[in-house]
């Protein structure tokens, strides 16, 4: 499985960063995220390192398509109920920060929130 010495969610994988697991299977992570957004902030990573969504192939979709799958028993079980935003943010025009392709699942009442 492919894999960066220096990504942070490579890290997180191996076990040599600590994270709040909420799921793992062989391909998959899914971890609260440390700066959240809302209630529910968790991050869904395919354990090997693909850095960008620019960088899927088609080799990929069961991999993608699992990972968009399991959102909704994540979400339910996160007290997301009301319904969730998923989102992946693509290189440095799409405001990516971590270099490892991560979709955001973001849910809960947010009464601060304006739009
Ligand atoms: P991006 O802007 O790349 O889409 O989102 C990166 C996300 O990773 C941010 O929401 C940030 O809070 C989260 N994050 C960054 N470093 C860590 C970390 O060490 N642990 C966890 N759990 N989340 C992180
Ligand atoms: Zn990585």
């Amino acid at each position: 499985m492919t894999h960066d010495p220096n990504c942070l969610f490579c890290k997180i994988v191996a076990g040599q960063i600590p994270s709040r697991k909420v799921f793992e299977d062989d391909d998959i992570l899914v971890f609260h995220d440390i700066n959240p957004w809302a209630p529910v902030h968790l991050l869904l990573i395919p354990k090997q390192h693909i850095a960008t969504h620019a960088d899927v192939t088609p080799e990929h979709a069961a991999l993608l398509g699992k990972m968009m799958a399991m959102v909704p028993v994540l979400a339910r079980d996160a007290g997301a109920t009301n319904g969730f935003r998923t989102i992946i943010n693509t290189g440095r025009d799409g405001g990516q920060e971590v270099y490892h392709l991560h979709m955001h699942l973001i849910g809960g009442a947010r009464p601060w929130k304006q739009g």
